[in-house]
């Protein structure tokens, strides 16, 4: 048995029984030596943010279908790394949310009573990069772990599919990959940023309703954007530190 694979199958059993994330720290496995440096990893500074201009968004699933191809999501429409949600909001209050098949190809108009209808727009949602995530917190094998550039990766030889970060995570960011049985989930294309390229999402957005950079370079389009827009993130009462930044972000979204 490949020694990566055995150590993989040892903890998956471990982690059938209670407790097991307390047994895992007692055993001195090797996994706990990651974790610990991966927790040093986790104070570097934050370089990479996306901004999303609300506004700007029309909904067309074109960042959804390219965030598929690019990362090899699957295909079945519960498996996203990012995904596009409709908001109606209606004068007597009501707020619908919808997000058919993540959006990924586009949105039909809805019967609604149109003259009941306050406002309408598309909000992009996906992993938020957190400065301080809950979801590397959890990881009781330091698979979900910061690179030194800021962006939170999963690294799949040591992830044991125990589910504890996606239960963690207050985005619903991430999903089990039904292939790997690893947990998976947005990585602003750390594998294209590093090349100098955009993430794929950002790259086919046909109103730059997306953008991405730098957030130490003054001269990069998002600390442009960050100079020129007033900017919210996500469930700003967690404290996670999210570093996708929303201009024109409705009171209403969740
Ligand atoms: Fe982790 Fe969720 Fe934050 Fe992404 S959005 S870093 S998965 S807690
Ligand atoms: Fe919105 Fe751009 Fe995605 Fe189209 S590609 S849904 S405009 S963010």
């Amino acid at each position: 048995m490949p020694r990566e694979y055995a150590r993989r199958e040892i903890l998956i059993k471990l982690m059938e029984f209670p407790c097991s994330a307390l047994l895992l720290s007692l055993c001195g496995l090797q996994e706990v030596e990651a974790t610990a440096e991966r927790a040093d990893e986790a104070t570097a500074e934050a370089l990479y943010g996306m901004g999303i201009q609300v506004d700007k968004c029309i909904g067309c699933g074109s960042c959804v279908a390219a965030c598929k191809a690019e990362n090899d999501v699957p295909e079945e429409p519960f498996y996203f790394r990012t995904w596009v949600e409709r908001y109606v909001i209606h004068d007597d209050g009501r707020v619908q949310v919808d997000s058919p098949d993540g959006g990924i190809r586009g949105f039909t108009s809805r019967q609604e009573d149109g003259a009941s209808v306050l406002r309408a727009f598309f909000v992009p949602k996906l992993c938020n990069q957190c400065d301080n995530p809950p979801c590397v917190q959890v990881c009781p094998v330091g698979a979900t772990f910061k690179t030194e550039d800021g962006v939170i990766l999963v690294d799949s030889d040591y992830c044991i599919g125990c589910r504890y970060c996606i239960q963690a995570c207050p985005y619903g960011a991430r999903y089990l990959d039904p292939r790997t049985k690893t947990a998976d989930k947005c990585t602003f294309c750390y594998h294209r940023i590093k090349q100098g390229l955009l993430p794929a999402c950002v790259e086919v957005c046909p109103t730059q309703a997306r953008v991405f950079g730098e957030l130490t370079s003054r001269a990069s389009p998002l600390r442009r954007m960050m100079r020129m827009s007033e900017l919210q993130v996500l469930k700003p009462s967690l404290n996670t530190e999210p570093k996708v930044y929303y201009s024109k972000l409705d009171g209403e979204v969740r």
